[in-house]
C-alpha cells in the first residue's frame, strides 16, 4: 500500500500557508464551524478555523475523551476503526466543514458525518488536501460537497 505523507508540506512554511489559504477559500458560504479529524485533520482544521475566524470541533480516536457524545465504528480495508465526538462541540443546526489531509475510501468522512448529524449538525462540505481518486470516496459520500486541492 502506498502511503501519502503530508508531513513535509506542513514543515514548509510557504506550502503550509498556501494550502491553508486554499482550504479557507474553498469553505462554503455560511460555514459555522470546522471539524478536524485526529490527527492530521487537527493540524489543518485548526489552521483553517483560525484563519476563517471559526471554532474547531475535534473528532477523536477512541480512548481519549472523558465524556463521549457519540461513537461510530466503521470498516477499514483491514479491520475496523472507531471515532468519537466530545460533548458540547457541535450545536444543533450548525453547518460544519470536515477537514482532513487525505480522502481515501471515504469511510472516515462517512463516520464523521454520522457523528456530526447525531449531534444535530449539518455537513456543509468536506475539505482535504489530497483525494485518492481510485478509491472512489465520492461514491460512498453521495450529496456531500467535497473539495480536494490535489487528486492522485
Ligand atoms: P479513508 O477512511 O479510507 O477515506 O481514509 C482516510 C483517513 O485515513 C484519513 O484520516 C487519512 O489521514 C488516513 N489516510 C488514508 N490513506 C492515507 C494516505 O495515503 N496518507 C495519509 N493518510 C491516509
Amino acid at each position: 500500500m502506498l502511503f501519502r505523507d503530508i508531513s513535509p508540506v506542513l514543515a514548509d512554511p510557504a506550502a503550509f500557508r498556501v494550502l491553508t489559504d486554499a482550504l479557507v477559500a474553498g469553505l462554503p458560504a455560511g460555514t459555522d464551524a470546522v471539524v478536524g479529524i485526529e490527527a492530521r485533520g487537527f493540524i489543518l482544521g485548526a489552521a483553517v478555523a483560525y484563519a476563517a475566524g471559526l471554532g474547531l470541533a475535534t473528532v477523536r480516536k477512541p480512548g481519549k475523551l472523558p465524556v463521549v457524545r457519540h461513537r461510530v465504528s466503521y470498516s477499514l480495508e483491514y479491520g475496523t476503526a472507531t471515532l468519537e465526538l466530545p460533548e458540547d462541540t457541535i450545536r444543533s443546526g450548525e453547518r460544519v466543514v470536515i477537514v482532513d489531509d487525505v480522502l481515501a475510501t471515504g469511510g472516515t468522512v462517512a463516520a464523521t458525518q454520522e457523528l456530526v448529524e447525531h449531534a444535530g449538525g449539518v455537513v456543509a462540505g468536506v475539505s482535504v488536501i489530497l483525494e485518492l481518486a481510485a478509491l472512489k470516496a465520492r461514491d460512498r459520500l453521495p450529496g456531500l460537497d467535497i473539495t480536494a486541492l490535489l487528486t492522485a
